[in-house]
């Protein structure tokens, strides 16, 4: 845009009120420089840092100044000359925040009452600001508000990508986002802990009793699981079917133990209570295993917790059972 802007601003040296005075053609040959310039800086520079330093207002508000400056040195009040003031507002409203385009905003009605003001009569400035307030206000507001809209899908959209919707957790993704960064973080001395919970025998209460049931029984743990373990120092994920998964980072293999234990107990006291009032007896099994312990990588290490939650099943059922060490 600054250097489609910079193109246009040499034209203008050629032709039009730009180029009838020596004025005009100098400060257009300027512009077009600082276009050019800029361009050049923004184009070098990493967007985080044209951010953290305010670079993208910056930009727009200098856009404001470059038009109004330009319309004042050239003498040029016309509607072609009040129309660039669309590009930094246009720009603002594509890809700033609400107060920053609101700031831009304001500032090209302000630099356009001062050059509308300086060059006409007071009735045809007042006319021609209301026109033209009127056509920015409108666009940096639909512009905000269509943003604003996207980014309320955007995080819905992730929202309904990351939570399992029928338990609240987060799903098989979330957990091995936050897994692969529990295990390359440095500043974990304790290691990681994943502890694995199916539930027992969930066929037959699914054939018992019907799939409805079968779904109160996995929201039913889900609730004892955030119950026992606090979300704030945890990742409660639905693996998938009736599997859920902990995971405790910065977290010892006994420490994880005990709170695998704690699962348990809880999930014992806590039976089903079904729709007719009667109590259901839910159990499950449980496989902790620990990095660097037990396993070094991501997928060592399910396959380290789901091979320690198997000895639990073949060993009864209702019980914690935590990885070999290697
Ligand atoms: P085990 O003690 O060995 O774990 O036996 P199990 O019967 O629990 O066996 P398994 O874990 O393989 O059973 C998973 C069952 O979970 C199979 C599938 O029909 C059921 N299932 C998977 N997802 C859902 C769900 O969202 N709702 C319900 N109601 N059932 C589900
Ligand atoms: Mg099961």
């Amino acid at each position: 845009m600054l250097l489609v802007c910079a193109v246009t601003m040499l034209v203008f040296s050629l032709f039009g009120p730009n180029a009838v005075s020596t004025a005009g053609i100098i400060a257009s040959w300027l512009t077009a420089a600082v276009l050019v310039g800029l361009a050049l800086t923004y184009h070098l520079t990493s967007p985080e840092r044209i951010d953290r330093r305010g670079g993208y207002v910056f930009i727009a508000l200098i856009g404001v100044v470059l038009c109004c400056g330009m319309n004042w040195i050239t003498n040029d009040p016309s509607a072609g000359g009040q129309a660039f003031l669309a590009f930094p507002v246009l720009w603002a409203g594509v890809h700033l925040r609400r107060a920053a385009v609101q700031v831009v905003t304001v500032a090209a009605l302000a630099g356009d009452a001062v050059v509308l003001f300086h060059l006409e009569p007071v009735g045809y400035a007042v006319s021609d600001l209301s026109f033209f307030g009127a056509v920015l206000a409108v666009m940096a507001l639909m512009l905000t508000r269509s943003g604003e809209t996207q980014d309320r899908l955007v995080a819905m959209l992730k929202e309904q990508a990351s939570v399992d919707s029928l338990t609240g957790l987060v799903n098989r993704r979330v957990l091995d986002e936050a897994l692969t960064e529990a295990l390359t973080t440095q500043t974990r001395p304790l290691g990681t802990s994943l502890v694995l919970v199916d539930i027992d025998s969930f066929k037959s209460i699914n054939d018992q009793y019907g799939h409805p049931v079968g779904d109160d029984a996995l929201v039913h743990i889900a609730g004892v699981l955030r119950s026992v373990v606090r979300p704030s120092d945890a990742v409660l994920s639905r693996m998938g079917g009736d599997e859920l998964a902990v995971l405790l980072p910065d977290c010892p293999a006994d420490v994880a133990a005990r709170r695998a234990a704690d699962v348990l107990d809880a999930v014992r006291a806590a039976p089903l209570q079904l729709r007719d009032g009667t109590l259901l007896a839910v159990s499950v099994s449980l496989g902790v295993a620990h990095a660097p312990s037990h396993a070094e990588q991501l997928e060592e290490l399910y396959a380290a917790a789901d091979t320690a939650l198997y000895a639990a099943k073949r060993a009864g059922r209702d019980q914690v059972r935590v990885a070999e060490v290697r």
